[in-house]
Protein backbone atom coordinates (compact mmCIF):
# COMPACT_ATOMS: atom_id res chain seq x y z
CA UNK A 1 0.00 0.00 0.00
CA UNK A 2 1.60 3.23 -0.82
CA UNK A 3 1.14 6.46 1.67
CA UNK A 4 0.75 10.00 0.13
CA UNK A 5 2.56 12.50 1.84
CA UNK A 6 3.08 16.34 2.11
CA UNK A 7 5.86 17.82 3.51
CA UNK A 8 6.00 20.82 5.62
CA UNK A 9 9.17 22.72 5.65
CA UNK A 10 10.32 20.51 2.35
CA UNK A 11 13.90 22.26 2.23
CA UNK A 12 14.72 22.47 5.46
CA UNK A 13 17.29 20.02 7.27
CA UNK A 14 14.23 17.31 8.10
CA UNK A 15 12.92 17.98 4.77
CA UNK A 16 15.58 17.03 2.89
CA UNK A 17 16.67 13.77 4.97
CA UNK A 18 12.44 12.62 4.45
CA UNK A 19 13.20 13.22 0.85
CA UNK A 20 15.71 10.97 1.42
CA UNK A 21 13.83 8.34 2.85
CA UNK A 22 11.20 8.47 0.66
CA UNK A 23 13.17 8.49 -2.52
CA UNK A 24 14.88 5.24 -1.23
CA UNK A 25 11.45 3.97 -1.51
CA UNK A 26 9.62 5.15 -4.35
CA UNK A 27 7.34 2.73 -5.10
CA UNK A 28 6.12 3.20 -1.29
CA UNK A 29 4.88 6.79 -0.94
CA UNK A 30 3.38 9.34 -3.38
CA UNK A 31 4.23 12.76 -2.56
CA UNK A 32 1.07 15.37 -2.75
CA UNK A 33 2.40 18.49 -1.95
CA UNK A 34 5.86 20.28 -0.09
CA UNK A 35 5.79 23.62 1.69
CA UNK A 36 8.97 25.50 1.98
CA UNK A 37 9.29 29.19 3.59
CA UNK A 38 11.45 31.08 0.91
CA UNK A 39 13.81 29.38 -1.15
CA UNK A 40 11.81 29.11 -4.53
CA UNK A 41 14.34 27.15 -6.26
CA UNK A 42 15.23 25.04 -3.43
CA UNK A 43 11.48 23.90 -3.16
CA UNK A 44 11.55 23.83 -6.74
CA UNK A 45 14.31 21.61 -6.86
CA UNK A 46 12.90 19.03 -4.33
CA UNK A 47 9.04 19.26 -5.66
CA UNK A 48 10.66 17.91 -9.15
CA UNK A 49 13.14 15.24 -7.08
CA UNK A 50 10.00 13.96 -5.05
CA UNK A 51 7.84 14.32 -8.29
CA UNK A 52 5.28 16.44 -5.75
CA UNK A 53 1.96 17.45 -7.47
CA UNK A 54 1.88 21.23 -5.79
CA UNK A 55 4.49 23.19 -4.26
CA UNK A 56 3.64 26.17 -1.73
CA UNK A 57 6.12 29.06 -0.50
CA UNK A 58 5.69 30.43 2.18
CA UNK A 59 7.24 33.74 1.51
CA UNK A 60 4.43 35.66 -1.03
CA UNK A 61 7.15 37.78 -2.75
CA UNK A 62 8.76 34.71 -4.13
CA UNK A 63 5.91 32.96 -5.70
CA UNK A 64 6.69 34.92 -9.63
CA UNK A 65 10.41 32.75 -9.05
CA UNK A 66 8.62 29.79 -7.77
CA UNK A 67 6.35 29.77 -10.48
CA UNK A 68 9.14 29.82 -13.20
CA UNK A 69 11.21 27.63 -11.83
CA UNK A 70 8.62 24.87 -11.99
CA UNK A 71 7.14 26.48 -15.88
CA UNK A 72 6.70 23.29 -18.03
CA UNK A 73 6.92 20.70 -15.12
CA UNK A 74 2.98 20.36 -14.61
CA UNK A 75 3.80 20.55 -10.91
CA UNK A 76 0.72 23.42 -9.71
CA UNK A 77 2.53 26.04 -7.27
CA UNK A 78 1.47 28.89 -5.06
CA UNK A 79 2.94 31.47 -2.46
CA UNK A 80 2.07 33.15 0.41
CA UNK A 81 -0.73 32.12 3.53
CA UNK A 82 -3.35 30.72 1.21
CA UNK A 83 -0.99 28.47 -1.14
CA UNK A 84 0.53 26.87 2.55
CA UNK A 85 -3.24 26.15 3.55
CA UNK A 86 -3.84 24.74 0.29
CA UNK A 87 -0.95 22.23 -0.03
CA UNK A 88 -2.37 20.92 3.59
CA UNK A 89 -5.43 20.58 2.27
CA UNK A 90 -4.56 17.88 -0.74
CA UNK A 91 -5.31 15.02 -0.13
CA UNK A 92 -2.33 13.29 1.49
CA UNK A 93 -2.66 10.31 4.60
CA UNK A 94 0.75 11.59 6.19
CA UNK A 95 2.05 15.27 6.94
CA UNK A 96 5.45 15.62 7.71
CA UNK A 97 5.90 18.47 9.77
CA UNK A 98 9.05 20.29 9.88
CA UNK A 99 8.82 24.00 9.21
CA UNK A 100 11.16 25.26 12.25
CA UNK A 101 9.92 27.08 15.11
CA UNK A 102 6.09 28.71 16.34
CA UNK A 103 5.62 29.07 12.49
CA UNK A 104 5.24 25.75 12.02
CA UNK A 105 2.67 25.90 14.86
CA UNK A 106 -0.60 27.35 12.24
CA UNK A 107 -0.12 25.09 9.00
CA UNK A 108 0.70 22.13 11.23
CA UNK A 109 -2.61 22.82 13.28
CA UNK A 110 -4.09 22.90 9.94
CA UNK A 111 -3.22 19.53 8.75
CA UNK A 112 -4.75 18.16 11.46
CA UNK A 113 -7.57 15.97 9.47
CA UNK A 114 -9.50 12.68 10.84
CA UNK A 115 -7.53 9.66 10.16
CA UNK A 116 -4.25 11.77 9.10
CA UNK A 117 -0.97 10.71 10.41
CA UNK A 118 1.16 13.70 12.01
CA UNK A 119 5.18 12.78 11.70
CA UNK A 120 6.16 15.60 13.81
CA UNK A 121 9.40 17.06 13.82
CA UNK A 122 8.61 20.87 14.78
CA UNK A 123 8.34 20.33 18.34
CA UNK A 124 7.39 24.41 18.74
CA UNK A 125 3.80 23.31 17.82
CA UNK A 126 3.45 21.92 21.16
CA UNK A 127 5.91 23.76 23.13
CA UNK A 128 3.42 26.98 22.33
CA UNK A 129 0.11 24.93 22.65
CA UNK A 130 0.76 21.69 23.84
CA UNK A 131 -2.46 20.56 25.57
CA UNK A 132 -5.16 22.88 22.46
CA UNK A 133 -3.22 20.87 19.77
CA UNK A 134 -3.03 17.56 21.74
CA UNK A 135 -7.01 18.05 22.08
CA UNK A 136 -7.67 18.49 18.55
CA UNK A 137 -5.76 15.76 17.72
CA UNK A 138 -7.23 13.75 19.96
CA UNK A 139 -10.94 14.80 18.72
CA UNK A 140 -10.08 14.15 15.41
CA UNK A 141 -8.26 11.02 15.48
CA UNK A 142 -5.07 12.18 14.03
CA UNK A 143 -2.34 9.85 15.06
CA UNK A 144 1.15 12.22 16.06
CA UNK A 145 3.95 10.44 15.72
CA UNK A 146 7.33 12.16 16.88
CA UNK A 147 9.97 12.60 14.37
CA UNK A 148 12.54 14.04 17.42
CA UNK A 149 14.62 11.40 18.00
CA UNK A 150 14.24 11.33 21.37
CA UNK A 151 10.74 11.34 21.49
CA UNK A 152 10.90 8.70 18.82
CA UNK A 153 12.76 6.05 20.68
CA UNK A 154 10.37 6.80 24.05
CA UNK A 155 7.66 6.22 21.53
CA UNK A 156 9.36 2.46 21.60
CA UNK A 157 10.29 2.19 24.96
CA UNK A 158 7.37 3.20 26.36
CA UNK A 159 4.94 0.65 24.00
CA UNK A 160 6.82 -1.95 26.13
CA UNK A 161 4.30 -1.23 29.71
CA UNK A 162 1.33 1.39 30.38
CA UNK A 163 1.71 4.83 31.89
CA UNK A 164 1.11 4.18 35.46
CA UNK A 165 4.18 2.06 35.79
CA UNK A 166 6.89 4.93 34.17
CA UNK A 167 8.73 5.69 37.21
CA UNK A 168 10.80 7.67 34.05
CA UNK A 169 11.25 8.68 31.17
CA UNK A 170 14.42 10.22 30.17
CA UNK A 171 15.61 12.34 27.28
CA UNK A 172 19.18 11.84 26.07
CA UNK A 173 21.40 15.35 25.33
CA UNK A 174 24.69 14.94 23.23
CA UNK A 175 25.43 18.60 25.21
CA UNK A 176 26.40 20.51 22.16
CA UNK A 177 29.34 22.27 21.38
CA UNK A 178 29.96 24.12 24.94
CA UNK A 179 29.38 20.68 26.71
CA UNK A 180 33.07 21.03 28.22
CA UNK A 181 33.42 24.53 27.85
CA UNK A 182 33.57 26.62 30.87
CA UNK A 183 31.22 29.58 31.77
CA UNK A 184 33.67 31.88 31.24
CA UNK A 185 34.44 30.90 27.98
CA UNK A 186 30.91 30.33 26.74
CA UNK A 187 29.86 33.51 27.89
CA UNK A 188 32.26 35.04 25.16
CA UNK A 189 30.92 32.59 22.51
CA UNK A 190 29.83 33.80 18.79
CA UNK A 191 27.26 32.37 16.40
CA UNK A 192 30.07 30.66 14.40
CA UNK A 193 30.94 28.61 17.83
CA UNK A 194 27.23 28.17 18.93
CA UNK A 195 26.40 26.36 15.88
CA UNK A 196 28.67 23.66 15.14
CA UNK A 197 27.22 20.94 16.95
CA UNK A 198 29.32 18.06 17.39
CA UNK A 199 27.29 15.15 16.51
CA UNK A 200 24.05 16.55 13.94
CA UNK A 201 23.97 18.46 11.29
CA UNK A 202 21.22 20.55 11.64
CA UNK A 203 18.87 24.21 10.80
CA UNK A 204 20.25 27.37 12.37
CA UNK A 205 17.82 27.75 14.85
CA UNK A 206 17.90 24.15 16.69
CA UNK A 207 21.24 24.49 16.24
CA UNK A 208 21.24 27.47 19.17
CA UNK A 209 18.62 25.29 21.13
CA UNK A 210 21.24 22.69 21.13
CA UNK A 211 24.44 25.24 22.26
CA UNK A 212 21.92 26.57 25.09
CA UNK A 213 20.60 23.31 25.63
CA UNK A 214 16.44 24.66 25.29
CA UNK A 215 16.32 22.40 23.10
CA UNK A 216 16.45 19.72 25.84
CA UNK A 217 14.15 22.26 28.07
CA UNK A 218 11.63 22.07 24.33
CA UNK A 219 11.90 18.51 24.00
CA UNK A 220 10.47 17.67 28.10
CA UNK A 221 7.58 20.05 27.34
CA UNK A 222 7.42 18.29 23.76
CA UNK A 223 7.66 14.55 26.05
CA UNK A 224 5.01 16.30 28.46
CA UNK A 225 2.25 16.51 25.47
CA UNK A 226 3.45 13.32 23.51
CA UNK A 227 3.53 11.10 26.31
CA UNK A 228 1.07 12.03 29.24
CA UNK A 229 4.12 12.28 31.50
CA UNK A 230 4.38 15.24 34.23
CA UNK A 231 7.54 16.98 34.65
CA UNK A 232 8.72 14.87 38.13
CA UNK A 233 8.24 11.51 36.15
CA UNK A 234 11.15 13.14 32.99
CA UNK A 235 14.77 13.73 33.30
CA UNK A 236 17.48 14.72 30.78
CA UNK A 237 20.99 12.80 30.97
CA UNK A 238 23.98 14.31 29.39
CA UNK A 239 25.42 11.55 26.26
CA UNK A 240 27.90 13.05 24.37
CA UNK A 241 28.31 9.81 21.66
CA UNK A 242 24.05 10.11 21.13
CA UNK A 243 23.42 6.50 20.29
CA UNK A 244 20.92 6.22 23.65
CA UNK A 245 18.16 8.66 22.57
CA UNK A 246 15.19 7.83 25.21
CA UNK A 247 14.89 5.67 28.14
CA UNK A 248 12.11 4.57 30.34
CA UNK A 249 12.57 3.22 33.80
CA UNK A 250 10.07 1.06 35.40
CA UNK A 251 8.24 0.52 38.30
CA UNK A 252 9.82 -2.83 38.39
CA UNK A 253 13.34 -1.32 37.86
CA UNK A 254 13.50 -2.52 34.44
CA UNK A 255 15.04 -0.19 31.53
CA UNK A 256 13.65 -0.06 27.89
CA UNK A 257 15.59 2.03 25.74
CA UNK A 258 16.06 3.17 22.08
CA UNK A 259 19.29 3.21 20.17
CA UNK A 260 20.44 3.60 16.74
CA UNK A 261 23.56 5.89 15.30
CA UNK A 262 23.11 9.20 15.29
CA UNK A 263 20.86 9.58 12.01
CA UNK A 264 17.70 11.55 11.25
CA UNK A 265 16.69 9.57 8.60
CA UNK A 266 16.05 6.27 11.43
CA UNK A 267 13.59 8.47 13.10
CA UNK A 268 11.97 9.57 10.26
CA UNK A 269 11.57 5.82 8.49
CA UNK A 270 10.24 5.37 11.35
CA UNK A 271 7.43 7.82 11.71
CA UNK A 272 6.80 6.93 7.97
CA UNK A 273 6.32 3.40 8.23
CA UNK A 274 3.62 1.34 7.07
CA UNK A 275 2.30 -2.27 8.28
CA UNK A 276 5.87 -2.67 8.98
CA UNK A 277 9.19 -0.92 9.19
CA UNK A 278 10.84 0.30 5.55
CA UNK A 279 14.24 -1.11 4.70
CA UNK A 280 17.26 1.71 5.19
CA UNK A 281 20.16 0.92 3.79
CA UNK A 282 22.16 3.24 6.79
CA UNK A 283 25.83 2.00 9.03
CA UNK A 284 24.30 -0.32 11.36
CA UNK A 285 25.69 0.32 14.57
CA UNK A 286 28.28 -1.49 16.35
CA UNK A 287 28.38 -1.23 20.13
CA UNK A 288 31.40 -3.57 19.85
CA UNK A 289 33.12 -1.00 17.64
CA UNK A 290 32.13 1.62 19.36
CA UNK A 291 33.46 -0.11 23.15
CA UNK A 292 32.15 2.49 25.52
CA UNK A 293 29.17 5.15 25.61
CA UNK A 294 29.58 7.48 28.76
CA UNK A 295 26.77 9.19 30.57
CA UNK A 296 26.60 12.32 32.79
CA UNK A 297 23.92 14.68 34.62
CA UNK A 298 23.36 18.48 32.47
CA UNK A 299 24.78 21.49 34.46
CA UNK A 300 22.02 23.70 35.05
CA UNK A 301 24.56 26.04 35.95
CA UNK A 302 26.60 26.33 32.67
CA UNK A 303 23.20 25.83 30.98
CA UNK A 304 19.95 27.90 32.31
CA UNK A 305 17.84 27.16 29.65
CA UNK A 306 17.09 23.95 30.96
CA UNK A 307 16.39 25.01 34.18
CA UNK A 308 14.35 27.46 33.11
CA UNK A 309 12.41 25.45 30.99
CA UNK A 310 11.99 22.77 33.48
CA UNK A 311 10.35 25.40 35.89
CA UNK A 312 7.78 26.34 33.33
CA UNK A 313 6.75 23.37 32.67
CA UNK A 314 6.07 22.64 36.32
CA UNK A 315 4.17 26.12 36.39
CA UNK A 316 1.88 24.79 33.58
CA UNK A 317 -0.65 27.32 31.91
CA UNK A 318 0.76 29.65 29.31
CA UNK A 319 4.16 29.80 30.55
CA UNK A 320 5.64 27.77 28.45
CA UNK A 321 4.23 29.70 25.31
CA UNK A 322 5.79 32.60 26.73
CA UNK A 323 9.10 31.16 27.39
CA UNK A 324 8.99 29.60 23.95
CA UNK A 325 8.16 32.88 22.42
CA UNK A 326 11.19 34.57 24.33
CA UNK A 327 13.29 32.08 23.02
CA UNK A 328 12.67 32.34 19.67
CA UNK A 329 13.26 36.37 20.12
CA UNK A 330 16.44 35.84 21.84
CA UNK A 331 17.83 33.12 19.61
CA UNK A 332 17.37 35.31 16.82
CA UNK A 333 18.84 38.26 17.98
CA UNK A 334 21.76 36.44 19.15
CA UNK A 335 22.13 35.08 15.65
CA UNK A 336 21.96 38.74 14.59
CA UNK A 337 25.18 39.16 16.54
CA UNK A 338 23.23 41.65 18.28
CA UNK A 339 23.13 40.27 21.87
CA UNK A 340 25.77 37.56 24.06
CA UNK A 341 25.20 33.86 24.25
CA UNK A 342 23.88 34.29 28.07
CA UNK A 343 21.89 37.09 27.23
CA UNK A 344 19.63 34.83 25.60
CA UNK A 345 18.71 32.58 28.76
CA UNK A 346 18.53 36.17 30.33
CA UNK A 347 16.39 37.64 28.72
CA UNK A 348 13.94 34.51 28.22
CA UNK A 349 14.35 34.23 32.38
CA UNK A 350 13.44 38.13 32.61
CA UNK A 351 10.45 37.63 30.11
CA UNK A 352 8.54 34.80 32.15
CA UNK A 353 9.29 36.65 35.69
CA UNK A 354 7.75 40.06 33.73
CA UNK A 355 4.64 37.34 32.93
CA UNK A 356 4.58 34.80 35.73
CA UNK A 357 2.46 37.40 38.39
CA UNK A 358 -0.37 37.33 35.77
CA UNK A 359 -3.11 34.60 35.81
CA UNK A 360 -2.06 32.47 33.16
CA UNK A 361 -4.45 29.81 32.43
CA UNK A 362 -3.20 27.33 29.41
CA UNK A 363 -4.05 28.52 25.93
CA UNK A 364 -7.41 26.52 25.17
CA UNK A 365 -7.03 27.18 21.26
CA UNK A 366 -4.43 27.35 19.16
CA UNK A 367 -5.28 30.85 18.45
CA UNK A 368 -5.28 32.09 22.04
CA UNK A 369 -1.57 30.34 22.31
CA UNK A 370 -0.68 32.44 19.05
CA UNK A 371 -2.29 35.19 20.80
CA UNK A 372 -0.05 35.08 24.07
CA UNK A 373 2.97 33.79 21.92
CA UNK A 374 2.57 37.51 19.75
CA UNK A 375 2.47 39.35 23.03
CA UNK A 376 5.28 37.58 25.03
CA UNK A 377 7.34 38.55 21.41
CA UNK A 378 6.63 41.75 21.58
CA UNK A 379 7.87 42.08 24.98
CA UNK A 380 10.71 40.33 24.16
CA UNK A 381 11.45 42.64 21.24
CA UNK A 382 11.26 45.49 23.38
CA UNK A 383 13.72 44.06 25.65
CA UNK A 384 16.95 43.52 23.01
CA UNK A 385 18.39 46.72 23.06
CA UNK A 386 18.76 46.80 26.33
CA UNK A 387 20.89 43.84 25.74
CA UNK A 388 22.53 44.74 22.60
CA UNK A 389 23.37 48.35 24.05
CA UNK A 390 25.10 46.44 26.73
CA UNK A 391 26.79 43.85 24.59
CA UNK A 392 28.52 47.10 22.75
CA UNK A 393 30.03 49.03 25.98
P1 LIG B 1 15.67 24.15 8.99
O1 LIG B 1 15.88 25.56 9.35
O2 LIG B 1 16.78 23.40 8.34
O3 LIG B 1 14.40 24.02 8.03
C1 LIG B 1 13.20 24.70 8.29
C2 LIG B 1 12.23 24.54 7.15
O4 LIG B 1 11.06 25.32 7.44
C3 LIG B 1 12.74 25.04 5.80
O5 LIG B 1 12.17 24.25 4.77
C4 LIG B 1 12.17 26.46 5.73
O6 LIG B 1 12.05 26.94 4.40
C5 LIG B 1 10.81 26.22 6.35
N1 LIG B 1 10.18 27.42 6.89
C6 LIG B 1 10.71 28.34 7.72
N2 LIG B 1 9.80 29.29 8.01
C7 LIG B 1 8.67 28.94 7.36
C8 LIG B 1 7.37 29.50 7.28
N3 LIG B 1 7.05 30.64 7.93
N4 LIG B 1 6.43 28.86 6.54
C9 LIG B 1 6.73 27.73 5.89
N5 LIG B 1 7.94 27.15 5.92
C10 LIG B 1 8.90 27.75 6.66
O7 LIG B 1 15.18 23.41 10.32
P2 LIG B 1 15.31 21.86 10.71
O8 LIG B 1 16.60 21.61 11.39
O9 LIG B 1 14.94 21.01 9.55
O10 LIG B 1 14.19 21.74 11.84
C11 LIG B 1 12.81 21.73 11.53
C12 LIG B 1 12.02 21.36 12.79
O11 LIG B 1 12.38 20.03 13.16
C13 LIG B 1 12.31 22.25 13.99
O12 LIG B 1 11.14 22.44 14.73
C14 LIG B 1 13.32 21.43 14.78
O13 LIG B 1 13.27 21.70 16.17
C15 LIG B 1 12.86 20.02 14.49
N6 LIG B 1 13.92 19.02 14.62
C16 LIG B 1 15.02 19.07 13.83
C17 LIG B 1 16.02 18.13 13.97
C18 LIG B 1 17.24 18.13 13.07
O14 LIG B 1 18.07 17.23 13.16
N7 LIG B 1 17.40 19.08 12.17
C19 LIG B 1 15.90 17.12 14.94
C20 LIG B 1 14.77 17.09 15.73
C21 LIG B 1 13.77 18.03 15.57
MG1 LIG C 1 15.90 15.89 19.60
Amino acid sequence: MTRSLTILGATGSIGRSTADVVLAHRDEFRVEAVVGGRDATALAKVARRLGAKFAALADEREGEALKQALSGTGIGNGAGHSAVLEAVEHDADTVLAAISGTAGLAPTHAALKPGRRIALANKESLVCAGSAFMADARRLGVEIMPVDSEHNALDHALAAGLNRDVEKAVITASGGPFRTWARERIAKANTKEASAHPVWSMGSKINIDSATLMNKGLELIEAHHLFDLEVERLDVLVHPEAIVHGLVQWSDGAVTSGLALPDMKVPIANALRNQGRLKMNLPRLDLAAIGRLSFERPDEERFPCLSLAKAVLKAGGAMPTILNAANEIAVEAFMADRIKFYDISELVESICSTFSGRNNPAPATVADALGIDHEARQAARRLIPVYAEATRL
